[in-house]
């Protein structure tokens, strides 16, 4: 065996970004049958893990299916409940009662027809809804319904979904998993030095436990600190502060009046004056938390505003501030180490977008990772190239939501000031202002949010193009009949589908 092979990865940090990642590439590597590639994961036994991140994409269900652990099981471990989307509440501007919704898909693929010019023409009537015209899923969460039934297989949907789910369970259960089914070897201790070679990678990690930890490629997972590409390798860290201006979150974890209190079906995200407060439900309890900005709100009142949205059951639980560092490595990836999870970007929680680009960067590793550390330069340049147009859009997308609201307090204007917005999304807007959004600006194989996404928060948030000329988009019958069929579809759907806590309830009993 030549020394230049990689045969042990060394994953540092135990938190989501850890365990899924360790999970991912034992599965991917076979790790548990000898002389395959060996997966340690060393994790502090003394630091916290975040112990936020409880919103998820539906891409979680294709990698919990691919790492063979039961959806049952899953949802009884780790409370978890159905995501159909979110739904946006007071982001159009400050007038009471405004909302939309952002799901994560619609019943007809718009790459294939476009419907949304056509619900722009007034064809869908002039008073639904995009969202409503499009897709049932929105009908259904005002219901409290679930996106499957009983009967549905594991992990498939009959409409799509994904996950709310209580963060430190889940990592337990990966963690489970990961050592006694997928091979993983678990090491409890602090890394205290990191050790490098002369040529500038990584050879080894002290620990305070258990010695030197050698390995031949090292993933750093170690949350905000980014003890290894951060603070060894001394890859810096741009901040997008001045992009989005959020830098802390209050949370409190509520616990439901009654057993079966209703669950909500989608996150609710309601805009405050100096950010936004996310509230999700779990099977248990609901988690929920203002993000906000401390040079608009004092931390005490940010706590404040979080109770009042409680109400008089926030009195007797405890509240909990996390900072927020918002911004991303310059690069991912450096020599033979790769930061996955908060050590390599955060962007902000408003789109659930940092597991999802956790199981992204886990899959891209266990592709490209190559077989010897000579060819780790053409992993390095691709994966960097590849996540940093990831969080860019992210970072895009997410920054439209403040861009296009109508808000008037001094945070929502701040952040339409010209000079906090990207010049990317300065330019998709105005195309978008033209052309309602299409397949063509959706080029990139590895975009994060798909086309739809845009289209519901555009058109949610009230935002249409100027002018959609009347010779086109003149297939008005084919429209109409999909618009008919949407309608259809979701009678039938609310009759269908059981109630989201009466469905989890009878799931529990399989888990
Ligand atoms: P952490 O959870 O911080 O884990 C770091 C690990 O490193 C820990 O195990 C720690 O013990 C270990 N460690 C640190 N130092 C050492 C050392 N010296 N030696 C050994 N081990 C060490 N994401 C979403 O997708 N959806 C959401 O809804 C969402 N909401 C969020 C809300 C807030 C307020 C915040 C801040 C984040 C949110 N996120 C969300 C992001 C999400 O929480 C994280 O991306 C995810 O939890 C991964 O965190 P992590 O594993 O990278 O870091």
């Amino acid at each position: 065996m030549s020394s230049d092979e990689i045969n042990t990865i060394v994953i540092v940090g135990g938190g989501t970004a850890g365990w899924l990642t360790a999970a991912n590439l034992a599965k991917s590597f076979n790790s548990k049958v000898p002389g395959n590639i060996k997966v340690k994961l060393i994790e502090s036994p003394d630091i916290p893990t975040i112990g936020v991140g409880e919103g998820t994409w539906p891409t979680m269900r294709a990698t919990l299916a691919r790492l063979g652990i039961k959806e049952s099981h899953f949802l009884a471990t780790c409370n978890a409940t159905f995501k159909q989307g979110t739904k946006f509440i007071g982001w159009q501007n400050d007038q009471h009662h405004n909302q939309y919704y952002h799901l994560f898909t619609s019943i007809f693929d718009p790459t294939q027809f476009n419907l949304a010019p056509y619900w722009l023409k007034g064809v869908a009537g002039q008073s639904v809804p995009y969202a409503s015209a499009v897709s049932a899923q929105s009908a259904l969460v005002e219901l409290g319904l679930a996106p499957k039934k009983i009967t549905t297989k594991e992990y498939e949907g009959i409409q799509n979904y994904a996950y709310h789910l209580d963060a430190g369970k889940f990592s337990e259960l990966l963690k489970e998993h990961s050592i006694h089914s997928l091979g993983v070897e678990f090491i409890s201790a602090n890394v205290t030095d990191v050790n490098l070679s002369s040529d500038g990678s990584i050879a080894n990690v002290q620990t305070d436990t258990h010695n030197k930890i050698e390995g031949d490629f090292f993933i750093d997972c170690t949350g905000f600190k980014s003890l290894l590409l951060g603070e060894a390798l001394g890859v810096g860290f741009t901040s997008i502060k001045d992009t989005l201006l959020t830098d802390h979150a209050v949370t409190i974890q509520v616990p439901y009046e009654h057993e079966d209190s209703p669950i909500n079906a989608c996150t609710h995200s309601t805009a405050q004056d100096a950010g936004w407060i996310w509230d999700i439900g779990l099977t248990n309890r609901r988690g929920v938390g203002y993000v906000y900005s401390s040079q608009h709100v004092s931390h005490e009142d940010a706590e404040a505003t979080l109770r009042q949205y409680i109400g008089d059951s926030a009195q007797r639980l405890t509240a909990r501030k996390i900072k927020i560092d918002l911004g991303y490595r310059n690069k991912f990836w450096h020599k033979n180490c790769v930061a996955v999870g908060l050590s390599a970007a955060f962007v902000e929680p408003l789109e659930a977008s940092a597991i999802f680009l956790i199981e992204a960067a886990s899959n891209m590793i266990a592709d490209q990772l190559p077989s010897s550390r000579q060819a780790l330069q053409f992993a390095e340049r691709k994966f960097n190239e590849s996540f940093m147009f990831r969080w860019s859009k992210t970072i895009d997308f997410i920054k439209m939501h403040y861009v296009l609201s109508d808000r008037k307090s001094p945070f929502w204007q701040d952040n339409k000031l010209s000079s906090t917005i990207p010049a990317s999304l300065k330019n998709a807007l105005a195309s978008w202002q033209e052309q309602s959004v299409s397949a063509y600006d959706f080029a990139h194989v590895y975009e994060p949010f798909p086309m739809e996404s845009y289209q519901y928060v555009l058109y949610g948030m009230g935002n249409k193009p100027k002018n959609i000329a009347a010779n086109r988009y003149t297939d008005i019958d084919k429209a109409k009949a999909q618009f008919a069929q949407v309608q259809k579809i979701t009678e039938h759907l609310i009759k269908d589908l059981p109630e989201q806590r009466a469905l989890l309830n009878k799931v529990a009993q399989y888990g």
